[in-house]
Order: structure tokens, then C-alpha cells, then sequence
């Protein structure tokens, strides 16, 4: 049995309640973990309150010689990290190597940053008077992690965090918390003292909810679904609770008529089909230049029906199974609902069949077109494998109905016109706009969503300022 990590020590549930951990592609039981009551909760999260000072008055260089050294122990076990994110998540070993990096990285990113906080002098009216304006942690934060990518969203909220000298507890999400548990010994074994980061497993409803009312928690660190994200910003309103919200998207893709139609038809199956479809900036709808549309589609096409479905552990496979039963059935329904408003299945829209596939919640990559603009598929969030394609008359169309969604985290917009390229980037109401990129975010820029995708950013420098008090001093020099 794996268990929670509390001042340094791995730890059970008081009472002994434990969780299976599923693997997706097999339904075999991966692992169990503890399941925490209230009081394990609140045990956390004093040790995590008696350890923050402590760290805050250790140097910068100190913060940062544990993340560099936790960065490079990721490196060093990232197969087994990797191979242990793949058999509880589903997604592809590749997919979780590449999650695993992008976790190191984003270490020695804030790492880098440590020593480079810095606050203000401020002359004052009184000459005899100064102001400064220091920088100082918030104290113990709650880091709130989905599972989807369970490894990378908790390292972009521990780094900054430890990094400005706060202390943390880590709710994973409850179907994910393997790999995060052996990441977070990691940094013990990289010289992080006892109690500055702690992990504790369990349903949201119990370690999530007691994280955002325990008066000792200053502030919440939220990765999830915009529904959750509110209730979290709800409860967090009643203590004042400091929240940073990174919460659902349903990214539009535009191709123009000018575009490299090769490059944005590779994008958008990378960009749709990557992690099984389970990613808050994927391409969630596609907008085509009619005149370019069928031409895309034939390039397009081809490469979402060679995309291998199977095991992620295998190394042929490109796309693992939904994470859970229930994420499939939704996907499900969605496109259901759609086809039967009038839309066409060009690929997939079905599970595979096989004997390889019989106990995973596999699901093939599916490319709708005719989609009713009103179906769900285009109105809610689509976690899963599915593409609604809509043809545009112009950048101004495709515009308005990029823009008409409650959602507005990332945006791309393909085209070898610079005027276009800016009219979009300019125009669409999303925090993120990738001009013939890929949807990724990239540690050195801040990322987080308009509109009802979030609050608040993560990564870049300004990642910091959501981990830090800005306190203003007035010194008199008579
Ligand atoms: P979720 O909202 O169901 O769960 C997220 C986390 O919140 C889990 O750890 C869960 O246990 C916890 N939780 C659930 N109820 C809670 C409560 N009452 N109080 C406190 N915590 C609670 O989301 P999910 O299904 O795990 O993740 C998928 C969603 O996350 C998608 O909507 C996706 O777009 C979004 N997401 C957003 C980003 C981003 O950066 N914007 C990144 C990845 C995923």
C-alpha cells in the first residue's frame, strides 16, 4: 500500500480506510492508498503551519538547491515515475515521460527564480520617512490537483509555492495519486525538511472540502472543473482565503485559407488527441475557412485514423483508454446527442472492439461535422477523444463563434498573414493564443483562463506573486 506523506512520514488513515487505484487500460487494481477522515485533514495542515516559518527564514539559495536536487532525482526515476503515472492515469508512456520532464523543468524554473525576489524602495511626501514594499509567503497553501495531468499541475503549484517560502498539503486527485506520492518522497530525499510539503489522499468531498475551510489554510491552489472551481472560490470567499483557479476550456482552433495545412492538421491531432482527448487546452472545436475545409480534412483525417488505441504501456499505442468508465459514458453522450441533432461522424464515434479492449474505457477518435452549434459537444467542456469541425466564411465568423463560449483558456489561430494572426490575437477572449503552435503551455509565460476558465495565473515569473503578501514598511529616520 502506498501512503500519505505528513511531516516527513509516511503515514495510513487514522482509522486504516484505504482506496483502490484502478488502471484504466485493464481495470486491474494498481495500488492502494489511504482514505483520509477530517482529522487526518487537520493534522496535515498543523504540521504544514509549525514548518512554514521555518522555511521562510531559510536562503533562497537553500529553497533552491532542493528543488534543482528534486529535479534531478525526477530525472533519474523517471521511467519508473512515468511507468507508475501510466498504469494509474492511462495516458501513454511517452505522454508521461514528457509530463515527468515537463515536471523538472518547471522546478528548475522557479528554482531559477528564487534569489530574483525582490521588493521596493519608495520615496515618501516626509523626508525623513521611506517606504519599502517586502515580499513575504503566504504561509500554508492547499494544492488541489485533477487527473488528468496529476504529475505537471501539482509541480506548477509546489515550486512557486515552496519557492516564495510557503509550507503545502497536496490533495491529488482521488483516482491519481501514485506518482504524486512518490514525487513528493522525492523532495524529502532532495533535503526538503520535514513538514513543508505534505500529501494527503482521499475524496474531494472530505480532504478537499476541510482544506478549504481549515482557518490555517491561507490559500488554495485549484486545478479542476469550472463547477468545482466555483464551489472552491465560494467556500474560500468566507475566510478570505487567497484562491487561484485554473478550471475548464473548450479551446477554438481557426485554420485560415492561407494557412500551412499540413502543420495545423498535425496540431490539431496532436492537439486534440493527446492524453485521450483528457486536456483542459486541447482543441475542443475546429474551425475551417470553407475554402480550404475539405482539403484540411483529407490531410486531417488520415492522421486521426492511424492514431493507435490500446495499453499506454505499449510503445506502438498513441492514444491510451478515458480515464474512468464514467468519463467515457460522458464523451459518449455527447457525441450521441450530437449525431442524433443531425451531425456526421467522419472518424470514430465508437469504442473498439476486440478482445484487447474488452476491460479498458477505451474509445475511438472521433471528427464530427454538422454539428448543431447548440449540441453539448460545443457548448460544454468535451474531456475526452471527440472534434466538432465547423466551416467559417471568414476570420470575422470564425471570431464571433470562437468567442461565444462561458470558457476562454487557450485559442490558436493558423495563418501566414500577420494581420490576421494579430486581429485574433487581439480579438479572442482567451488567456492563451498560440499563432501556428500547438496548444502548450510554456513554463516562461503566464497561463490561466478568461471569462468562467479560471482566476488567477500559474507559470512565468507572475506565478510568484500568487504565492507572496506584498507588505509595505515605513521607516522614519529622524
Ligand atoms: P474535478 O473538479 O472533479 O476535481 C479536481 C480536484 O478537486 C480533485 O482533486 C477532486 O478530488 C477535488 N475536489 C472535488 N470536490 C471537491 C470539493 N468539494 N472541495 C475541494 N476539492 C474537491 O476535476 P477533474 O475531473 O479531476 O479534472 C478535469 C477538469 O480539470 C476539466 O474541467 C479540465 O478542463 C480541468 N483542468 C483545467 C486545467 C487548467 O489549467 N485550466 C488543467 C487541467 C485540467
Amino acid at each position: 500500500m502506498a501512503k500519505m506523506i505528513v511531516g516527513g512520514e509516511h503515514v495510513a488513515a487514522r482509522d486504516g480506510a484505504v482506496m483502490e487505484i484502478h488502471n484504466p487500460a485493464t481495470g486491474e487494481v494498481v495500488d492502494t492508498v489511504p482514505r483520509a477522515s477530517v482529522e487526518d485533514v487537520r493534522q496535515a495542515v498543523d504540521v504544514a503551519y509549525e514548518a512554514w516559518r521555518k522555511w521562510a527564514e531559510t536562503s533562497a539559495a537553500k529553497r533552491a538547491e532542493v528543488l534543482y536536487k528534486t529535479a534531478e532525482l525526477v530525472r533519474e526515476n523517471i521511467k519508473e515515475i512515468a511507468t507508475l503515472e501510466t498504469k494509474e492515469q492511462g495516458k501513454t508512456l511517452r505522454e508521461s515521460q514528457i509530463e515527468c520532464s515537463r515536471f523538472a523543468e518547471n522546478l528548475e524554473y522557479y528554482a531559477g527564480l528564487a534569489n530574483k525576489i525582490r521588493g521596493e524602495y519608495v520615496p515618501l511626501a516626509e523626508h525623513d520617512k521611506y517606504g519599502l514594499v517586502v515580499k513575504q509567503p503566504v504561509g500554508v497553501c492547499a494544492a488541489i490537483v485533477p487527473w488528468n495531468f496529476p504529475v505537471s499541475l501539482m509541480g506548477n503549484k509546489i515550486a512557486p509555492a515552496l519557492v516564495a517560502g510557503n509550507s503545502m498539503v497536496v490533495k491529488p486527485a482521488s483516482t491519481t495519486p501514485l506518482a504524486a506520492i512518490r514525487l513528493v518522497q522525492l523532495f524529502h530525499d532532495a533535503g526538503l525538511p520535514a513538514g513543508v510539503l505534505n500529501i494527503v489522499t482521499g475524496p474531494g468531498g472530505v480532504v478537499g472540502e476541510e482544506l478549504l475551510v481549515n482557518p490555517k489554510v491561507r490559500k488554495i491552489a485549484f486545478t479542476g472543473e469550472t463547477v468545482t472551481g466555483k464551489h472552491v472560490m465560494e467556500v474560500a470567499a468566507r475566510e478570505v482565503k487567497r484562491v487561484t483557479l485554473e478550471l475548464g476550456g473548450s479551446d477554438p482552433m481557426i485554420v485560415c485559407d492561407d494557412a500551412d495545412l499540413d502543420a495545423a492538421a498535425s496540431a490539431a491531432s496532436v492537439g486534440r488527441f493527446f492524453n485521450c482527448g483528457q486536456a483542459c487546452l486541447a482543441v475542443k472545436r475546429l474551425y475551417l475557412f470553407d475554402s480550404i475545409a475539405d482539403t484540411f480534412l483529407e490531410k486531417f483525417l488520415p492522421k486521426v485514423e492511424r492514431l493507435k488505441v490500446g495499453n499506454g504501456l505499449s510503445p506502438d499505442v498513441r492514444t491510451g483508454p478515458l480515464h474512468t468508465a464514467k468519463q467515457r459514458e460522458e464523451v459518449e453522450e455527447m457525441v450521441q446527442e450530437a449525431i442524433a441533432g443531425g451531425a456526421k461522424p467522419l472518424a470514430g464515434a465508437k469504442r473498439p472492439e476486440g478482445e484487447e479492449y474488452a476491460k479498458g474505457n477505451f474509445y475511438l477518435p472521433t471528427v464530427l461535422v454538422d454539428v448543431p452549434p447548440d449540441a453539448r459537444i460545443v457548448r460544454e467542456e468535451c474531456f475526452g477523444p471527440a472534434l466538432p469541425v465547423f466551416r467559417v466564411k471568414d476570420l470575422d465568423d470564425a471570431i464571433a463563434q470562437a468567442n461565444d463560449s462561458q470558457y476562454g483558456l487557450g485559442s490558436s489561430i493558423w495563418t501566414n498573414n500577420i494581420a490576421k494572426a494579430r486581429e485574433a490575437a487581439e480579438r479572442i477572449e482567451a488567456g492563451y493564443t498560440w499563432i501556428n503552435n500547438l496548444h502548450v503551455a510554456y513554463d516562461e509565460l503566464p497561463f490561466g483562463g478568461f471569462k468562467q476558465s479560471g482566476y488567477g495565473k500559474e507559470h512565468g515569473v507572475e506565478a510568484l506573486d500568487y504565492y507572496m503578501e506584498s507588505k509595505s514598511i515605513v521607516i522614519a529616520t529622524p
